[in-house]
């Protein structure tokens, strides 16, 4: 199923409805006690997407090692900001953590829905991260730009390679969150007691090549901003975004 490229600024994504849903019913039979939602719900619009929006609100990319803070600071800015920005809902085949709701922090889906996603291109970018599969999909985005709000990705580094290095998505700016040593990172990621110790040790070592990543010449980050206190780190991140 062919991603036709149009003018340079409009997906089409070029599926069957029909084929989908099949689709989704041989991956997924109807079973009443899985809570997950099923792929047509998450389905991305088969219809043409103009990104016209996208391009006049331009997105907002965050990035930067898991617990450098992105989504303690997001927080701030969603509630300073209620009507200004719309947070890109991305889908993950992770499990949900104690308080994440499915729909709000992610799309919680199975590996099966999420690789349907993925054959029917469905996604802007896509990554594995400590295990997990991660993704923005084309409907998560156009949600946002719909409501005529600036879109926010919170997304990993592969993900910040793919939508830096995309054919039509127009270029959002990009901001690396940086936390201020490494110990402290691991603390902060041991205080936040949401993972188990393996996911922690998994997340410490994709931290190293986050950091990386971010000091090489291939970074797309047009601003980095050190965590240490976090009301000065919130100020700064706020300048850049909100100007
Ligand atoms: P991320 O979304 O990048 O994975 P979080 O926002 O969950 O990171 O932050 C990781 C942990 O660090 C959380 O427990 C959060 O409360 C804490 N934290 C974030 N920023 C700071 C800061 N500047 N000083 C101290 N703790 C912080
Ligand atoms: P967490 O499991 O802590 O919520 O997220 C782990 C990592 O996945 C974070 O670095 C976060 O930025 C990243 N992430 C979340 N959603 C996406 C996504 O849609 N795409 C990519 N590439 N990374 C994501």
């Amino acid at each position: 199923m062919p991603l036709t490229l149009v003018r340079g600024h409009r997906f089409f994504v070029e599926a069957s409805r029909n084929s989908l849903s099949r689709l989704t019913h041989q991956l997924l039979p109807p079973r009443e006690d899985i809570s997950i939602r099923t792929f047509s719900q998450h389905s991305p619009k088969m219809a043409p997407t103009d990104t016209s929006a996208i391009e006049r609100n331009r997105a907002i990319v965050i990035s930067g090692p898991s617990g450098s803070g992105k989504s303690t600071i997001l927080k701030r800015l969603f509630k300073d900001y209620p009507d200004k920005f719309g947070f890109s809902i991305s889908h993950t085949t992770r499990q949900p953590r104690a308080g994440e709701q499915d729909g709000r922090e992610y799309n919680f889906v199975t590996k099966e829905v999420f690789q349907s996603l993925v054959d029917e291109k469905g996604f802007i970018e896509h990554a594995t991260f400590g295990g997990n599969s991660y993704g923005t999909s084309i409907k998560a985005v156009e949600d946002v730009a719909e409501k005529g709000r600036t879109c926010i990705l919170d997304i990993e580094m592969e993900g910040v390679k793919q939508v830096a290095n995309h054919p039509t998505f127009p270029r959002p700016r990009f901001l690396f969150l940086k936390p201020p040593s490494m110990e402290i990172l691991e603390q902060r990621l041991r205080g936040r007691a949401s993972d188990k110790e393996e996911a922690i040790v998994k997340r410490l070592k994709q931290a190293e090549k986050e950091m990386q990543f971010a000091e090489s010449g291939e970074a797309p980050h047009d601003k980095t901003v050190v965590n240490d206190d976090l009301d000065r780190a919130y100020q700064e991140v706020k300048e850049f975004i909100v100007g």
